[in-house]
This record gives C-alpha cells, structure tokens and sequence, in this order.
C-alpha cells in the first residue's frame, strides 16, 4: 500500500521526503503552489536531482499533488478561467519534471446556476491546458466533489460527460476522495456500498480512470453535501468506514493521500498509523 500525507514542499522537495519518512509514509500530496495565489516557487534541476536521489534510495512516491483552489475553469469571468487553463498547463510541466504522478484539479464551480455554460468552460479549457502542457506523464486528476452549491463533479455522470467531451486522453485521469464521496451521498462505510458506487463509476467513465485517493473522514453525515474533513475515525465515517475503504481490493492499490486537519503536519504521524491499522 501507498500511504502519505499532504504536506509543504516550501522548503524543497527532499525536505518534504525527510518529514514523509518521519512520520511513516511511503509518498506524499503537495500545493503545486501557493493554494490561494498565483505565485509558483521556481523548482531548480539541483533540487529535483536532490530529490531524485531521494526517491530513488527511499522508493517514495507516487507523487499527487494539487492545484490551487483559485482555479475556476467554469466560471464566465474570462481572466479568471484563462488564468487557470495556464496555471494548470504550467504545473503539468511544472510537477513532470520532478516525476510527479498526478496534480488534481477541482473541475470547477458554476456560479450561474447554468450547469450546460459551465461544462462548456471547463471542457475548452481542459482541452487548452492539455495542449499547452504537450508530452507530460504527470497526469491530470478530476477529483470528485461533495456536492456544494454550484460545485461540478460531485457525480460519476458529470465526471464522465468531462471525460468523454475531451476525448478521453490517456493524461486525464480521476482522484477520489472518501469524504466528498461520503457527502456527495454514497456509503463508503461498506464493502456493497463501495461496490456500489464503483459501478455507477463504471458506467460512467470506467474505473481504470481513477489513480489515486484522497483519505479523510468526513465531519458531516452521508448526503450532507459538506465538504468537511475530519481526522481519520472521528468522524462520520468513522474507523469502520476508513477501513472499508482501505481494505477494498480496488481502492487499496491507489495512492492514498491524507488531508485531515492537523495544526503541524508532524501530526500526520498519527493518522498515518491509523490508516495503516485500519488497512489490516
Ligand atoms: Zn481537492
């Protein structure tokens, strides 16, 4: 199993690998840059040979990161969607080159109460993005989302009708996450209910799409629509459905990525141990 926590690469990229090893993971999550800005820190080639070092000795990864939450690809305002179409082309080139697995990407938020207009957005924008970042392996991940007001992705459907109107292209791939899945309405506290919702993702846009997750508890009960997280077995889900998830023979061969609030991310010691109880 691969189990890690999103942390800070702030500082570099083997720091982030040094606390990953403290705290027991195998790999780790990461702001591609500063969630709520725009500035990227510029990632030399003496830091990524560093870091390639690393991996290459400690095995860790695969690397998932995340894009900013600024990023609104559905939105009518037009500077705003083309800065995030370059945003994401950029960190694709950004994060490949430092052999990043996948960034994740909030498909988007529709402000209009016009769900058509905002997938059209999203659509042309993903197809830009894609463009401009060319040959990458980093992949692009759609998370799946809770479901609050306005926000896109919150079904399998609309993941795949995503999906389906750029072609499918084998860069563009989907990230889980227990807690806006919990919320969004499925019942992840079972196997059947899994089983369940993997099937709706089938029909949808076929689960070999899906690459990593993102492990959290969810402070709100199924089909609250809240994305909120919670540590891992205090909330909602708790230990049994934390469980059921990282023992399903599907979603354990994921890269799971822990986002629970912590006030250091030393503390993610802790929910690393627990995942790895849970997992059996
Ligand atoms: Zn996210």
């Amino acid at each position: 199993m691969r189990i890690g926590a999103h942390i800070s690469i702030a500082k570099s990229l083997s720091e982030a690998g040094r606390l990953t090893r403290t705290i027991g993971g195998d790999t780790f999550g990461f702001h591609t840059r500063n969630p709520r800005g725009s500035a990227a820190r510029q990632i030399g080639a003496e830091e990524i040979a560093d870091w390639r070092t690393m991996q290459h000795e400690t095995g860790l990864g695969p690397l998932v990161g995340h894009l900013p939450y600024v990023i609104n690809l559905a939105t009518p305002k037009d500077g705003i969607r083309e800065f995030g179409e370059r945003v994401v082309g950029e960190d694709l080139k950004r994060c490949d080159a430092f052999g990043t697995y996948g960034i994740v990407l909030h498909p988007g938020h529709d402000t209009e109460g016009d769900r058509p207009a905002a997938m059209a957005r999203i659509i042309a924008h993903l197809n830009g993005a894609l463009q401009a970042a060319g040959q990458v392996s980093t992949l692009l991940l759609l998370e799946t989302m809770a479901g609050q007001t306005g926000e896109v992705g919150a079904t399998p459907a609309e993941i795949g009708a995503l999906l389906e109107a750029v072609g499918h292209p084998a860069g563009l791939g989907v990230c889980l996450d227990s807690c806006h899945l919990f919320a969004a309405g499925y019942d992840m506290r079972s196997r059947a209910g899994i089983d369940a919702m993997l099937a709706e993702m089938d029909a949808a846009f076929g689960r070999d799409r899906i690459r990593a997750m993102h492990l959290n508890d969810s402070k709100f009960p199924q089909g609250s629509h809240k994305d909120r997280h919670e540590k891992l077995g205090q909330g909602e889900l708790g230990r049994q459905g934390i469980a059921a998830v990282l023992q399903h023979p599907f979603l354990r061969e994921l890269p799971f990525i822990i986002e629970t609030p912590v006030d250091d991310h030393r503390e993610y010691a802790g929910e690393i141990a627990v995942a790895r109880e849970l997992a059996g």
